[in-house]
């Protein structure tokens, strides 16, 4: 993987063999989540998937900014109080993530639930000397850390050029940064040490990441517009107060730009998820995503997502194609000269696939493969007229593994499990008792004994019929 903090790719090594504890820096929860955050959010969920697939225990942890200048700002526009302004855009932004079929990261801190171990990080700081108090707030003093720079490559001394400490802020220099912001009147605050207020934004991360996943961990991420300040601050605040290294591959997501500019709410050129899950299924937009490697920037244009909107339907219909082959498949008794054919085609995309994903999450690569396989497969259905079975299981087996690492044809292999079968069962269990109720008990035990024929036991209960599946 290419690490930010290294400029170059890595072979990855997680610190403990078969696991990975990861963070990615959340959304501050002020407003509705926009394609921009589904680039960076989708492109660390299919790496994170992909981490699994490998075998690897994933330990995941996003947070959630909720208490933050623009949230106070926001409320103070809307009326509304910051803490229930905070709270509705985070349960949106969950809806939204739950909905791009993003698995849920393992914790979700907040800020506003780990005052006191922020205020324990600050202190730590200070002890160390690193951390002064000023008029408005505690600061830590970036020409400390020796090591100031080392993600970003920027210089204190260019951070001086041309800057000066405003009035009214009580910092020493003007690259120093707030870990703690005193109160102003009518904004949310928590007692402290240094009088009543909140924490500045980047300590919230040195902080949560590190309870939960260690004073040393595996992959940190965001969005490349973190690496300065944010993810830059953050690096000198943990290894101030750790004095070890922190964080061993830094990953950065490319902007989603739209016309040249890069998506954001304050440029005004953003597009909701909400709206575009109005217009598009969201396979479509997570293809949309992982056709482009997730550092460089991807532009979005309607034509871009009409695109991933056909290649998803072709990928479909050959999910189709094999579905009906399935039927009439045969287990085979000799391969031809089309089995061995559609059985290297299929190989060789599968290894193209791996060898692609190994390299730096390469997803845009990686999808050309799965459209090797579904070109193979189609192209071997119209040259045979019974398929050998084994020959579509290959291609099946091969489109789970991409179901699993990009998430999506999710919705066809639910079906081919269970999904279908349980709204059946359930339906038949309402016939059934409205058959009892009309007095049909013969045909209400038929369908009792139908359904333990297949392996459904039905037990009716006081609170209703239940079914269990009996395995013997
Ligand atoms: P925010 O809530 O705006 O601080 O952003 C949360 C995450 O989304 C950060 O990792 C940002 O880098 C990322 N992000 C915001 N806008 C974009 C964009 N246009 N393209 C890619 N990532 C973005
Ligand atoms: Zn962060």
């Amino acid at each position: 993987m290419y690490n930010t903090l290294t400029k170059q790719k890595e072979e990855f090594r997680p610190l403990r063999e078969g696991e990975v504890r990861m963070y990615v820096c959340g959304p501050t929860v002020y407003d509705y989540t926009h394609l921009g955050h589904a680039r960076t959010y989708v492109a660390f969920d299919v790496i994170r998937r992909y981490l699994e697939h490998k075998g690897y225990m994933v330990l995941m942890v996003m947070n959630f900014t909720d208490i933050d200048d623009k949230i106070i700002r926001r409320a103070n526009e809307t009326g509304e109080d910051p803490k229930e302004l905070a709270e509705k855009f985070l349960r949106y932004f969950l809806e939204d993530m739950t909905a791009l079929k993003i698995k849920p990261a393992d914790i979700y801190p907040r800020v506003t639930e780990h005052i006191e171990e922020i205020i324990d990080f600050v202190r730590k700081l200070e002890d160390r000397g690193y951390a002064y108090e000023g008029s408005d707030g505690v600061y830590f003093e970036v020409q400390k850390f020796g090591d100031y720079g080392k993600l970003s490559g920027i210089k204190v001394e260019e951070l001086r050029q041309g800057a000066r400490v405003e009035p009214g802020e009580g910092k020493k220099n003007p690259e120093d940064f707030a870990l703690w912001k005193k109160a102003k009147p009518g904004e949310p605050k928590w007692p402290s040490p240094w009088g009543e207020g909140r924490p500045g934004w980047h300590i919230e991360c040195s902080t949560m990441s590190t309870k939960y996943l260690g004073e040393q961990f595996d992959i940190h991420g965001g969005g490349n517009d973190l690496i300065f300040p944010h993810h830059e601050n953050e690096i000198a605040q943990t290894e101030a107060c750790t004095g070890k290294q922190w964080v061993r591959y830094w990953l950065h997501t490319g902007f989603l730009m739209v016309n040249g500019e890069k998506m954001s709410k304050s440029l005004g050129n953003f597009i909701t998820i909400r709206e575009m899950l109005k217009r598009y299924n969201p396979e479509v937009i997570r293809l949309f995503i992982l056709q482009r490697h997730y550092r460089t920037p991807l532009d979005y244009t309607e034509e871009g997502i009409e695109h991933a909107k056909n290649n998803l339907e072709r990928l479909y219909n050959t999910l189709e194609n094999i579905r009906v082959a399935m039927s009439k498949a045969e287990l085979p008794f000799r391969w031809e000269k089309e089995e061995f054919e559609a059985y290297n085609a299929i190989r060789d995309a599968r290894k193209k696939f791996y060898d692609a994903m190994d390299d730096d999450f390469n997803t845009a690569e990686a999808l050309k493969a799965v459209f090797e396989v579904s070109n193979a497969v189609n192209r071997y259905l119209t040259r045979v007229e019974k398929p050998a079975e084994s020959i579509l299981r290959k291609a099946l087996e091969f489109f789970k593994a991409v179901s699993e690492v990009f998430g999506i044809f999710e919705d066809y292999f639910r079906e081919q499990k269970a999904g279908g079968e349980e709204a059946l069962i359930q339906f038949l269990i309402d016939v059934r008792a409205r058959l009892r109720k009309e007095r049909n008990f013969a045909l209400a035990d038929r369908i009792r004994a139908e359904l333990r024929e297949m392996g459904i036991q039905l037990e009716d209960t006081p609170e209703g019929t239940i079914w269990k599946r009996i395995r013997v």
